[in-house]
């Protein structure tokens, strides 16, 4: 077995376990492979064994593979998960399948105008800040249902649900309570009579990584954005 094979079985193993744990089906929780800074060869290997589902992080590298996986690109859906400058937002609308870190209303008004018109709507999460840190991106909780609200109306996105990266901790008890904060907020955004009125599906709670995977699924992840833990270690030039 080659190590990314190993890894991707370990990795579902893990998530299993995590939802049986929780009482959960593991039927419930995607894995989203994080290929961002490995080659192309590496994501074919990884398809090659099952996997669907990538997410990368930078727009240039993504639009890339995505370019170089041509012959796959109707058996893979693509993620974009990383930070969205305007001047790049146009690549993420015509290339990407899914975009997980919305986090102003003007990225999300620019995503739905560059949508091409022959493409499905756009599949988006908001990025959601739940650790309070100056330096990270998303949108403070009380400023999540207003920004719902403003793209339940945008026909190219397709509101899915909430995307969060967490202060990196070993501590599981600390992770847990961050999941669970934006398990908090999810529920609450679901019950909200606004948002009710809305043909929405809000389905998609993103998070967890390698490092806290089993912490986001006790507290109701459903998607997971796994990288290291099935590609290795990244080393950045
Ligand atoms: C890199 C990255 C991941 C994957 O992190 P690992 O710790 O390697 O699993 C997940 N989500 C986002 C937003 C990332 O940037």
């Amino acid at each position: 077995m080659s190590s990314i094979h190993e890894n991707l079985n370990a990795v579902k193993e893990q998530i299993s376990a995590a939802a049986k744990a929780a009482g959960r089906s593991p039927n419930e929780i995607n894995l989203l492979a994080v290929s961002k800074t490995f080659p192309p060869e590496d994501i074919r290997e990884a398809h090659q064994w099952g996997q669907r589902m990538f997410g990368e992080n930078y727009v240039q590298e993504g639009v890339q593979k995505i370019g170089d996986l041509k012959d796959l690109r109707a058996d893979i859906e693509w993620h974009f998960i990383g930070p969205i400058q305007s001047n790049k937002s146009r690549d993420v609308a015509e290339h990407f399948d899914w975009v997980h870190s919305i986090d102003r209303l003007k990225i999300a008004q620019r995503l739905n105008d560059q949508r091409p018109d022959h493409l499905p709507p756009l599949n988006v999460c908001i990025q959601v800040n739940i650790s309070g840190e100056e330096s990270k991106s998303g949108i403070q909780p009380s400023e999540v249902v207003n920004l719902c609200l403003a793209i339940a109306h945008m026909p190219k996105l397709k509101l899915r649900g909430l995307m969060s990266i967490p202060e990196p901790t070993d501590n599981e008890a600390e992770q847990k309570e961050s999941h669970r904060a934006l398990f908090t907020i999810f529920r609450n955004l679901k019950e909200n009579p606004e948002i009710q009125k809305l043909p929405v599906q809000l389905d998609t709670l993103s998070m967890g990584m390698s490092s806290d995977m089993t912490a986001a699924i006790s507290e109701g992840s459903t998607m997971v954005r796994i990288g290291t833990a099935i590609f290795g270690k990244r080393t950045y030039l």
